[in-house]
């Protein structure tokens, strides 16, 4: 596996390039597969055709490599089902998804008060992830495009 970035070869479990300090499976100058400088807005390398988007948008935690969630689709469902929780279930923050998916239905029962809350608190959560004051998931792996 070789630096997205800067092209040198990194570890098989490597977190980061030791080279340039740049995250494994970041940066877009280099095919992590071959090595062979690649375009900035390529998908697949053009020399030995692996899949650069994958590499792109996965992101390795203690060797393991896990896919990043998506920062539009998280910060859209904020602002548009946030009462639900439905973002913080999406990002694995489940204990505070709980709490505003039962101020979003049974909450209504105490004055009709809560689903309001809950839609602020997500609506504000929301713009928060789209414009990056939130930016990692629960796992603290950085979201993707
Ligand atoms: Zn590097
Ligand atoms: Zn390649």
């Amino acid at each position: 596996m070789f630096c997205r970035n800067c092209g040198a070869e990194l570890l098989q479990n490597a977190n980061i390039c030791t080279q340039c300090g740049v995250p494994a499976g970041q940066g877009r100058h280099f095919c992590p597969n071959c090595d062979a400088p690649t375009d900035e807005l390529a998908v697949v390398c053009i020399k030995c055709g692996c899949s650069l988007k994958h590499y792109y948008n996965s992101y390795t935690v203690n060797g393991v490599q896990v896919q990043r969630k998506s920062k539009l689709a998280a910060g859209l469902l904020g602002i548009f089902v946030g009462a639900f929780g439905i973002h913080n279930f999406y990002l694995g923050y489940t204990d505070r998804g709980i709490v505003q998916l039962l101020l979003g239905t049974v909450g209504s029962l105490a004055c009709g008060i809560g689903p309001v809350v809950s839609a602020v608190w997500g609506l504000v959560e929301g713009i928060q992830i789209l414009t990056g004051s939130i930016n990692t998931d629960a796992n603290g792996v950085p979201l993707g495009d």
